[in-house]
């Protein structure tokens, strides 16, 4: 689920493989390590904990050579320790083997190897790949694991180097990403682009069951039956600088703050002359008006994206819209049919459990429709349609911009439906138009305004429970507020619908509570004044979100927070803004680790 690195070329691997595993490091792990052919052997450092413990460990070891593997590991099988780290070898010492993924069915495999006499010195799934290498070696690596692909079950990205083939690098995936950067006179294998951009900035990316050999000055790909086959070279249009901070102290708070760039990226080419336009993507009056049901999937905050769509399709569209986490739809024997529109929602095109409720959803002969930020991304293949989120590289495990362009595709698809089924006035298209382009500079005014919030975090971050409440599409953005909150600063947090905060939570209101209501919504803010008061009543403290018509929340809330006047659809782009900034600065305050919060991966590539 981490990240992988592999290099071979003339010059030196060790420094090489250090530098994309520090590219890596946002993505959160537990452990690190590197394994590089010195001439004779191939030898492995590994170490527990952050990077700087493997460079350190390096420090004092000298580790030459031009081939090498590197891997930064999120635990999912054993503890994390230097044991379980990767590289992983075989037993005889030929291969070394790094492994993002799980192998489901290691079990087995490990005692048919254990009955065999193999001798395991981890306890993590992967130790079996390496393993099964070293028994059905035959002196051709590409047959070999042509082999072990066809035993192992589960997701993998595996980077693998035998010391009988000291200048070939391999490459095979399933269900998790895995792309080979092509130099010159060097090459190299990687999890991500940014791992490797500074060197390279064309790719080619793997498909599942497909074969790398990457050699310095040549690559090839094979299928799983051993057929040669051509892949196209992808040029990634992104300079290094975005994988850095650029003065920031956190990638999180310069990603908070690129947001009006990304949106106006995403909405800003799909609008020619007035009108939303996707390349690529026809749905005309007759399809979309056989469509019964929209059937949302996603994981995290993709999820809440799929939130806002659903009070907001609904309300357009006049349409049913389930919105499902994705891990659960696979599962529950859902209720699709040729007339579903699935709309799969993910940043990195590679979430394992969104990429499994879409295949679940083909099966049953939906229509697959994907939203998602990285091009010819797994999701991105494997659905019908493909609607690219232009949010760049995002490199803080805690989503911000990805989010936003997210949302603001939602808008257009959602003003773009309904004016294919004739459900929205020339004048009210127009005017949705003119709110969408001005979502960009409404962001920035809200940005511009950083400091209050900071004053407001300050306030509040050794508080230990937040609540969030709202309605219709405030309780959506306020399941957003509440997981940044969670996420990156570690507060116990939870989001209410507003008016079901009185069937039961509210006895967990006390003296000081920390309420945060959003109540953006016109049609309803009477009803959230009701609920501000009922929760000052027992005591809690309020922090309202509102717009700026809305000053008379004076009267009843403690803090206030303003967001500019816009349309009730397009509102959640801007109040999700101060929320981001709001979770940002509490975990800023609590010394947090904002950018690698714990526990967590920023593309969840296992299930
Ligand atoms: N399942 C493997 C392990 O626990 C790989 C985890 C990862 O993707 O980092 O070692």
């Amino acid at each position: 689920m981490c990240g992988i690195i592999g290099y071979v070329g003339y010059d030196q691997a060790t420094p090489l493989l250090l530098d994309g595993l520090k590219k890596l490091e946002y993505r959160g792990y537990d452990s690190a390590g590197i394994a590089v052919y010195d001439g004779n052997l191939i030898k492995i450092v590994k170490a527990k904990g952050r990077l700087k413990s493997l460079c350190d460990k390096l420090s004092a070891i000298s580790l030459e050579g031009h081939l090498g593997i590197g891997h930064t590991r999120w635990a999912t099988h054993g503890k994390p320790s230097e044991k379980n780290s990767h590289p992983i070898a075989s037993a005889s010492k030929n291969f070394a083997v790094v492994h993002n993924g799980i192998i489901e069915n290691y079990l087995c495999l490990k005692e048919n190897l254990i009955k065999k006499g193999i001798n395991f010195e981890s306890e993590t799934d992967s130790e079996v790949v390496a393993q099964l290498l070293d028994l059905y070696y035959d002196g051709d690596v590409l047959n070999t694991v042509i082999k072990v692909i066809n035993i192992i079950e589960g997701s993998y990205a595996l980077g693998i180097i035998c010391k009988n083939e000291p200048e070939t690098l391999v490459a095979v995936k399933k269900s998790s990403p895995l792309i080979v950067g092509v130099g010159k006179n060097e090459n190299f294998i990687a999890s991500d682009a940014t791992a490797i951009v500074s060197r390279t900035k064309n790719i080619i990316r793997l498909k599942d069951e497909e074969i790398a050999i990457v050699n310095k000055d040549n690559i090839k790909f094979y299928d799983k039956n051993k057929n040669l086959i051509s892949k196209d070279v992808f040029h990634i249009d992104w300079d290094v600088s975005v994988a850095e901070k650029s003065g920031y102290e956190h990638f999180m708070l310069k990603e908070i703050m690129e947001q009006p760039k990304a949106i106006m990226d995403t909405i800003k080419p799909r609008i020619k002359d007035g009108k939303i336009f996707f390349d690529g993507i026809s749905l005309s009056k007759e399809k979309l008006g056989n469509i019964n049901k929209i059937c949302i999937l996603a994981c995290g905050s993709a999820y809440h994206v799929g939130y806002v769509a659903k009070y907001i399709f609904e309300k357009m569209l006049r349409k049913t819209v389930e919105i499902d986490v994705a891990s659960e739809f696979r599962y529950m024997n859902p209720i699709v049919d040729k007339n579903t529109m699935v709309i799969a929602i993910s940043q990195s095109g590679e979430t394992a459990d969104t990429l499994a409720a879409i295949r679940e959803a083909k099966k049953l002969g939906a229509q697959a429709l994907s939203i998602v930020n990285v091009v010819g991304s797994s999701i991105a293949n494997e659905s019908d349609s493909v609607i690219y989120t232009w949010a760049g590289p995002e490199i803080a495990v805690a989503t911000t911009k990805a989010y936003s362009t997210q949302l603001s595709v939602i808008y257009m698809l959602a003003i773009y439906m309904a004016d294919k089924l004739s459900k929205v006035s020339y004048e009210q298209y127009n005017s949705y138009i003119k709110d969408l382009m001005k979502i960009p500079s409404e962001i920035e005014k809200i940005l511009s305004g950083h400091n209050l919030i900071k004053t407001l975090a300050k306030k509040f971050y050794n508080c230990k429970n937040v609540f969030f409440i709202g309605r219709n599409t405030d309780y959506a953005v306020s399941l957003e507020g509440s997981l940044k909150l969670k996420e990156i600063s570690y507060i116990h947090s939870e989001a209410y619908p507003a008016g079901e905060l009185k069937h039961g939570t509210i006895s967990l209101i006390e003296d000081g509570t920390l309420v945060v209501a959003l109540a953006t919504n016109d049609l309803l803010y009477e009803k959230m004044i009701s609920n501000i008061k009922e929760v000052k009543a027992r005591g809690a403290t309020v922090l309202t979100l509102t717009s700026q018509k809305h000053k008379d929340i004076e009267s009843v809330s403690d803090f206030n927070i303003y967001v500019p006047d816009i349309s009730d659809i397009m509102v959640p782009s801007l109040s999700v803004v101060p929320l981001q900034l709001f979770s940002y600065y509490i975990a800023y305050f609590k010394n947090c680790d904002i950018d690698k919060p714990r526990n967590l991966a920023k593309s969840v590539t296992v299930e």
